[in-house]
């Protein structure tokens, strides 16, 4: 099936519920197209399915969702997307004087599962920057849900040139939903994928790619910021400049590109254009809650936008939003402005989040179709994690 399919049967999954995919399969979620889509036909897509999960949100998580029914929200009146786009945001923390996701999670964990999920659900925990006394909330995903998150991180992955038998050396942990996604992606693809120890130093990793570097190698690291390491990361020791460090000659031989993950990817990205180090870098930047989000592909390529800290949207299978406040809606930032990144789930049968503000920001700068290199969504820098809505915004007390 085809992008194009999709939207002529968008009709059919239209008002579903948790059978939401009867006509979609997970692995649709692998089409590069998504990369290319048109913004009309995103729409097309997203529509009626988005009106579903308004629905079910309501229906089966009603202590998260309970305002809509209050404020008289009918799914039915969601014909078009900007109608979806003046639905009330769900904040990470309490702002703007509404209680935010954490808190309930914290009252209730059970109220971020959906009582339509029968079968395995599985919870991931995403800290946060200033999870403070609230303790970690739970992401919950159904096996579906990960195959599609997976899929999609593939698409990525293939997009950046790996492809089936590249060599990968992964220190990711795997332990986390990201290593975990990064891990099954890899296997889609058909890549040989060496999961380093989470006890590993640099010189183990630097061993690996000594021992597996004549087919040439990928490296991905997800660490603290890579020019000074930070003995609390969860990659302590083992930056990939760490890692560089012990034998330059064979990493720079051997190591074709590397990928750079985690919250700081921005000054990571930035400080890689900065170091010298020819390799092209390949960035996807999501959260435990939602991933892939972004995504940025090369280095240092100058005709093209998608470069050093500037990243494009990733469409499918969540929606991503910028929003600023303007009265008291939120509304999409405008070119040149930064805002608060608003996650949607909409192919997903765990954990729904409608226009979730995760706590991160990030300024756009580029419109549909406007990069070079192919893909045709918007782009957006200064990508950076805040986790303190207010600061941002500076209002007062709002109803949203
Ligand atoms: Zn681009």
């Amino acid at each position: 099936m085809t992008l194009a399919d999709l939207v002529f049967n968008a009709s059919a999954v239209q008002n579903s519920r948790c059978s939401m995919h009867p006509h979609i399969n997970s692995n649709e979620f692998a089409d590069p197209e998504w990369e290319r889509i048109r913004n009309d036909w995103r729409d097309e897509i997203f529509l009626p399915v988005l009106r579903g999960q308004v629905q079910r949100a309501m229906d089966t998580m009603p202590k998260v969702y309970h305002s809509y029914g209050e404020r008289g929200i009918d799914h039915r009146d969601i014909r078009t997307m900007d109608n979806f786009y003046s639905l009330p945001v769900l904040p990470k923390d309490a702002s703007f004087g509404i209680r935010g996701l954490r808190q309930l999670a914290s009252e209730d964990p059970y109220a971020l599962l959906p009582n339509d999920v029968e079968g395995s659900a599985t919870a991931y925990f995403s800290g946060g920057t200033r999870a403070g006394t609230l303790g970690p909330s739970p992401t919950f995903l159904t096996p579906w849900d990960i195959e599609v998150e997976s899929h999609a991180f593939a698409r990525l992955y293939e997009r950046s040139g790996l492809k089936r038998g590249s060599v990968v050396i992964n220190t990711y942990n795997a332990s986390h939903k990201g290593g975990r996604a990064v891990i099954a992606a890899l296997e889609k693809l058909g890549c040989i994928h060496i999961q380093a120890k989470s006890s590993d130093k640099a010189e183990d990793i630097a061993g690996y790619i000594q021992q597996f570097g004549a087919r040439g190698v990928v490296l991905i690291g997800v660490q603290p910021p890579v020019t000074e390491g930070d003995p609390q990361g969860k990659g302590s020791g083992r930056t990939i400049h760490a890692i560089r460090d012990v034998d330059p000659i064979a990493f720079d031989e051997y190591v074709k590109h590397v990928q750079i993950g985690g919250s700081p990817i921005i000054p990571e990205l930035e400080a890689w254009s900065r170091s010298g180090i020819g390799k092209p870098v390949i960035s996807i930047y999501g959260a435990t809650e939602v991933l892939p989000v972004f995504f940025g592909t090369g280095y240092g390529l100058e005709d093209r936008l998608c470069k050093y800290n500037t990243l494009h949207a990733s469409y499918g299978p969540h929606l991503v939003e910028v929003l600023k406040l303007e009265g008291k809606r939120m509304v999409p930032v405008q070119k040149g402005e930064t805002g608060l990144l608003a996650l949607t789930t909409v192919f997903r049968e765990g954990t729904i989040l409608l226009r979730y503000l995760i706590g991160d920001e990030a300024r756009f700068i580029g419109d549909w179709n406007s990069c070079p290199c192919g893909a045709t969504t918007p782009l957006y820098d200064n990508i950076r994690r805040t986790d303190v809505p207010e600061e941002i915004l500076n209002t007062g007390c709002v109803s949203l």
